[in-house]
């Protein structure tokens, strides 16, 4: 097996000759910055976060839940260094846009701005009116956040659609997946079925997922790891 070294190499070769590289992230991504993968949450935490019902019951525990599994890591820790890799992409004009399954928003907070969000996500947030909708400013507040117009409680994206997938987002992530010379899975553990399989696939991942058989290089490391040197 090549060392990391080489594959790093090869990676690089592989990014320097491509221009319309599209990525797929999940959980692997934010790790680092203290989000952990829904499946390595309790049942109990990701049933909370899912349930508008928990919402209206108890929003003093929905909302200390929301804080400690996402909104603390998000504000207080910010987007990682891959994230902030991949907005460097973009803007140098390899990367043309990211399709994640995650809901954390640090894509677009580190600088990326063609993100599909496939299940929402923490920018997209209503009033339980539905009337009201409001950004993740909102929810960087100590406490329960309540919609200035009519008080009533905000539900983050994720819960006010029940952890739906966003039809505006899939269009999205299958227009850009369609034009992409190069795809590069990052820390996904799937979740996505409409990848590009006629180009050639990187996967950055310290497991073996199931993207290993079509990917042509695998990379096995953490995101920040492997996308460091891409950061200025
Ligand atoms: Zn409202």
């Amino acid at each position: 097996m090549e060392t990391l070294q080489t594959q790093l190499q090869q990676l690089k070769q592989m990014i320097d000759s491509h221009h319309h590289i599209v990525t797929l992230t999940g959980a692997g991504i934010s790790t680092s910055a203290g989000i952990n993968d829904l499946i390595h949450t309790s049942r109990e935490t990701s049933s909370t976060l899912a349930s508008e019902a928990v919402l209206e019951s108890d929003p003093a525990r929905f909302y200390q839940s929301m804080h400690q599994n996402f909104l603390d890591p998000i504000f207080n820790n910010g987007p990682t260094v891959a994230h902030r890799a991949l907005a460097q992409l973009e803007k140098s004009g390899y990367l043309d846009a990211v399709v994640t399954t995650n809901v954390d928003y640090l894509h677009e907070l580190a600088g990326n701005t063609k993100v599909a969000d496939i299940w929402y996500s923490f920018n997209e947030n209503y009033c339980l009116t539905g009337k009201h909708e409001y950004s993740i400013e909102t929810l960087n507040q100590p406490g329960i956040p309540r919609c200035p117009v009519d008080g009533t409680l905000i539900s983050p994206g994720p819960t006010y659609h029940h952890i739906g997938t966003s039809q505006t987002a899939i269009q999205n992530a299958i227009k850009w997946m369609d034009s992409a010379d190069l795809v590069l899975v990052i820390g996904s553990n799937g979740y996505y079925d409409r990848v590009n399989t006629q180009v050639p696939m990187i996967q950055i991942n310290p497991e073996p997922t199931e993207f290993d058989r079509q990917a042509t290089l695998n990379i096995r490391a953490t995101a920040d790891e492997v996308l460091k040197d891409y950061v200025n």
